[in-house]
């Protein structure tokens, strides 16, 4: 079959399955299997394509039209610049989240302690740290956990993948512990992050297919208003920052007041609200100095 003949029936396949982009879609699952890109494409939509690739093209295009979210199907996602192995065991790396790196980055120091909280496929603490090591920044050690072990099955090997040359240069050292928040950390740190879930549990409902019923439910599931997890972080936080720590969390849109509030009425101070590219509040950072 060409390229175009395969183009055609992949987009009729996601466009049956009411894919909300299915064009960019049918661009990346082709991009994957057969190994061209959209140039290699336009300069020659008349290129033969194996039967293999064909089948295993379809099979990834009908799993898609069924709503599996293209991140899991190709098995990686683009975060910061930077490719992260993603699997249904982890919620997908959102462009949105990238507003709590860049506010991380701008305060990160040389020989800085960071816990990420929630760590996932540990997007956020990975970025920050290999962000910063890039920058000049060294002496650098993070911690992230999960209650999830199949998480920081992921977490991991994206540390192995993505700090290997920072971890080599002694610039920084990366641990992944399983426990409850805080539960697996010892000492203070300089950084506290966390883009915990906190989608309101009646909500989750209303939210599209994919993320639904794809994206682990434990990493969305905030409680009845989707703010348990600031309520405990905002209260419990403060014993493992160190004096003038800062803790920098991702909010939904409507939640930038109410967690602000909280963490000023537990000690934090200069606390601000950082908006994402839509204009929408997406982060909370507030500094601890008790
Ligand atoms: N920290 C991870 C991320 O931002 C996971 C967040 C979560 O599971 N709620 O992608």
């Amino acid at each position: 079959m060409t390229i175009q003949d395969l183009r055609i029936q992949v987009q009729a396949l996601l466009e049956s399955g009411k894919v909300p982009e299915p064009v960019t879609d049918t661009w990346y699952l082709l991009e994957h299997t057969t190994g061209r890109t959209k140039a290699d494409f336009f300069m020659d939509p008349g290129q033969e394509i194996s039967p293999e690739v064909t089948e295993e093209t379809l099979k990834l295009a009908e799993k898609r039209k069924q709503r599996i979210p293209l991140q899991y199907l190709l098995g990686s996602w683009e975060f910061m610049g930077y490719k992260f192995m993603v699997n249904e065991s982890v919620l997908i790396p959102r462009q949105d989240t990238e507003v709590l790196v860049e506010e991380a980055v701008s305060r990160i120091k040389s020989g800085d302690r960071v816990l990420d909280l929630c760590t996932g496929s540990g997007c956020i603490l990975i970025s920050v740290l290999k962000y910063a090591a890039e920058h000049k920044r060294t002496d650098l050690s993070g911690l992230g956990t999960d209650l999830s072990e199949k998480a920081l099955d992921v977490a991991k090997a994206n540390a192995t993948q993505l700090l290997a040359e920072e971890e080599r240069q002694g610039l920084v050292q990366t641990t992944f512990c399983q426990g409850d928040l805080w539960d697996a950390a010892d000492g203070t740190f300089d950084l506290i992050l966390s883009n915990p879930p906190y989608i309101a549990t009646a909500e989750i409902e209303s939210l599209q297919e994919e993320v639904k019923i794809y994206d682990p439910y434990q990493a969305l599931d905030g409680g009845k208003d989707g703010l348990d997890f600031y309520r405990r972080i905002a209260t419990g936080v403060g014993s493992y920052l160190k004096p003038g720590g800062t803790l920098i969390l991702e909010i939904g849109y409507d939640q930038g007041e109410a967690v602000s509030g909280l963490l000023e009425d537990s000690g934090f101070s200069a606390v601000s609200v950082k908006k994402d590219l839509a204009g929408l509040d997406r982060v909370v950072a507030g500094v601890y100095d008790k």
